[in-house]
């Protein structure tokens, strides 16, 4: 039997790549504050921030996503992922020749898609100097798929609503001991509280706490999700999340009014007519400092696992590093340097 700590992104994929592996599990989710599944966006996109930079193993992660995320959907009968048209509206003419450049290199091919002159899309935007589109894109609906695995574990026995504490867990010669149960391997997938772990705590983590809001627009925009700077995402009812902020201290607090003020602030920037917050929420995402993510087994006890690190990409990143981590610990392959927990344990 095998004890997964956590259910976010990470304690899903994994549980479910464990079950259709047909290898006994059990989870432990406390429902602990701020975490970052309970409020993640889903948005997946190939090319980022200002230097409109191609995501990391763009190709790889994408492929794997969208064949685990449909495999999901047929097991647990819910609809997870759809490809979405994503608008990114240009800052100003530096950032166009920018993507001019990008669009004639190979790597983006079929990544940067058709541009659009300031008002061609309608009066809803504020797009002085145009935008374009960014092809490929898409939307996971993260609690959508947390919550349709939740039931199916429930069902199946699977899971404990119970926070895990970590002096609670005896280490046996052969096994883990918890709650009254032997337990094989224990797989850490806490989430930003990675730091109350006394095996992995020395990862160098940069977790940052950020404000998702839902929000109901005045003026009709363009479909699929608007970004600059701050995004809109529409929601399956008309509605729109619109997101986020960084704040790098104090990740147990909710977000405050400096979070409204500047989500507001933003969009106002990008879209023409008022709006009203519906909801806001908090979450923190699970960064590490070295922006990778972080998979393998504690080395003084090959029995102690670790997915984390997932940090603004989870929904990209989390089915390959699921079924990367699956194949370590059922196969014993080996875990690729770069996202193998072992490059911090390694160091002098
Ligand atoms: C505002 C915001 C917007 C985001 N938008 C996007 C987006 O658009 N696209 C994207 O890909 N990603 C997005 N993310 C990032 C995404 O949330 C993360 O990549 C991903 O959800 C991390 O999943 P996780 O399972 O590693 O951690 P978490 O989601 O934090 O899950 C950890 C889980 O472990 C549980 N837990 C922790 N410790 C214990 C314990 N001791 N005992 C029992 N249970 C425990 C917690 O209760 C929690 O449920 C966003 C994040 C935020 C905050």
């Amino acid at each position: 039997m095998n004890l997964i700590i956590g259910q976010g992104l990470a304690g899903t994929l994994l549980a479910l790549e464990l079950r259709s592996a047909g290898v006994p599990y059990l989870v432990a989710e406390g429902n602990l504050w701020n975490s970052g599944s309970a409020v993640a966006a889903g948005i997946i996109n190939p090319v980022t921030g200002k230097r409109l930079a191609k995501t990391w193993r763009w190709e790889t992660f994408k492929q794997c996503a969208l064949d685990t995320y449909r495999s999901w959907e047929k097991l647990l009968g819910v609809e997870l992922f759809r490809e979405t048209r994503l608008l990114r509206l240009f800052r100003d003419e530096e950032e166009k020749t920018l993507w001019r450049r990008k669009k004639g290199m190979l790597e983006y091919s079929g990544l940067l898609g058709p541009s659009y002159s300031s008002e061609e899309l309608g009066p809803g935007l504020k797009d002085d100097f145009g935008s374009f589109e960014i092809m490929q894109a898409g939307v996971l609906e993260v609690q959508t798929l947390i919550k349709a695995a939740r039931l199916l574990l429930r069902k199946e026995g699977s899971f404990a609503q119970r926070k895990f504490i970590h002096e609670e867990l005896v280490i046996n010669d052969n096994d883990f001991s918890w709650q009254g149960k032997r337990f094989q391997n224990v797989i850490f997938c806490e989430g930003f509280r990675l730091n109350e772990n006394p095996w992995f705590e020395n990862i160098p983590m940069e977790p940052s706490r950020g404000e998702i809001q839902k929000i109901c627009v005045s003026k009709s925009l363009p479909k699929g999700i608007i970004n600059r700077g701050k995004w809109m995402r529409p929601t399956s009812e008309g509605d729109y999340y619109a997101g986020s902020t960084h704040r790098w201290d104090q990740l147990e607090m909710r977000s405050d009014e400096g979070d409204r003020k500047e989500i507001s602030r933003e969009l106002g920037s990008i879209i023409n007519g008022s709006f009203e917050i519906i909801d806001r929420k908090t979450g923190v995402r699970p960064a590490t400092k070295d922006r990778r993510p972080v998979i393998g087994f504690y080395p003084n006890n090959s029995h102690l696992g670790i997915i984390n690190g997932l940090g603004a990409k989870g929904s990209l990143m989390g089915p390959w590093l699921a079924k990367h981590f699956t194949s370590a610990l059922l196969k014993g392959k080996p875990i690729e340097p770069e996202v193998n927990v072992r490059r911090y344990f390694n160091k002098p």
